[in-house]
């Protein structure tokens, strides 16, 4: 069975996202997406918020079937061969990431030969897409329609307005 994990902090998931694991997911029998908790930045959503998200977001594109959604903290590696898989998929949006998404493979692969990392092109539309444009859009009361599966949007309003910043 090829088991692929797709990690990030999905803070929150994006239209860019959602076509990654869409494509992703055609290529293994499962995709576990993994939503990182130990990261050094500070998220606006909570993991609980964050997984959330990503199951209404897999229910309302009927995704369920093969892809799995856990959080995690430690090393990437680790949490893979927890899973047995056999590939980390990462995307790339420009040459932007490049340097950083790089060092990340390599590092991961030295450090666990069997796994590799596979790459995804992002789509044209979305190659400027990012969570943190979509946080600051949302800060400020602007429009996310076109950034965030449409399940999501209210969700994100509705956390700026609970913290107090639109
Ligand atoms: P991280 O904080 O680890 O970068 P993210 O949740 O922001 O986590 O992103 C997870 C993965 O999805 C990364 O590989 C990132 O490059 C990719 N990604 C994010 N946005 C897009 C997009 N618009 N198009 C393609 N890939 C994307």
């Amino acid at each position: 069975m090829k088991i692929a994990i797709y990690p990030g902090t999905f803070d929150p998931v994006t239209l860019g996202h959602l076509d990654i694991i869409i494509r992703a997911s055609k290529l293994v029998d499962q995709l576990v997406i993994g939503v990182l908790t130990n990261i050094s930045k500070k998220t606006v959503f909570t993991v609980e918020e964050r997984v959330q998200f990503l199951h209404r977001v897999l229910k309302e594109n009927n995704l369920e079937g093969k892809i799995k959604i856990e959080s995690f903290n430690g090393l990437l590696v680790d949490f893979a061969k927890a899973h047995n898989a056999s590939f980390i998929v990462r995307g790339l949006r420009a040459v932007t990431d490049f340097d950083y998404e790089l060092q990340l493979a390599q590092t991961n692969h030295v450090m666990v030969p069997e796994i590799d990392t596979v790459f995804f092109t992002t789509r044209l539309e979305y190659s400027y897409l990012s969570s943190s444009t979509v946080r600051e859009i949302a800060s400020f009361g602007g429009d996310i329609k076109q950034f965030v599966p449409e399940c999501i949007v209210q969700s994100v309003y509705d956390k700026y307005k609970a913290i107090g910043s639109v």
